[in-house]
């Protein structure tokens, strides 16, 4: 949900960039301070790759809050090359032609409007690849 750090990341998102643990090598996204396989404090920015595949996923039939009008929907998380693993909706897709390890491809889209201030958010959906 919206809050006053979310404008703050989103060219982060948009730009698909991801933290680098200095020590271990470790990958996070989206970035934290600290590495929680070793501790350290040290990161160096990646960008993260655009393409992966569904490790897994659940389809959506009753949406919380903003989402409610878009049930159903399917939400997945997928792994990219590279080994990172995120959330993200899947959509272009019917919800029955979705299979574990199809391959997708994350694009920047809106994901939903809040309300009636008409506030838009944006992060990535994935689509097939
Ligand atoms: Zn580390």
């Amino acid at each position: 949900m919206p809050s006053a750090g979310y404008t703050r990341e989103i060219p982060q998102r948009y730009r698909l960039e991801a933290a680098k643990c200095a020590s271990c090598g470790r990958i996070y996204y989206p970035p934290r301070l600290v590495c929680a396989a070793c501790g350290g404090r040290e990161f160096d920015t990646v960008k993260l790759p655009d393409t992966g595949k569904v490790v897994t996923y659940t389809v959506i039939r009753v949406g919380p809050g903003d989402f409610a009008e878009e049930v159903p929907y399917a939400l997945g998380i997928v792994e990219m090359e590279g080994g990172v693993r995120l959330m993200a909706q899947l959509v272009d897709v019917p919800l029955d032609g979705i299979k574990t390890g199809m391959p997708v491809r994350l694009e920047f889209r809106k994901i939903y409007e809040e309300g009636k201030a008409g506030i838009i958010c944006y992060g990535h959906k994935a689509v097939p690849a």
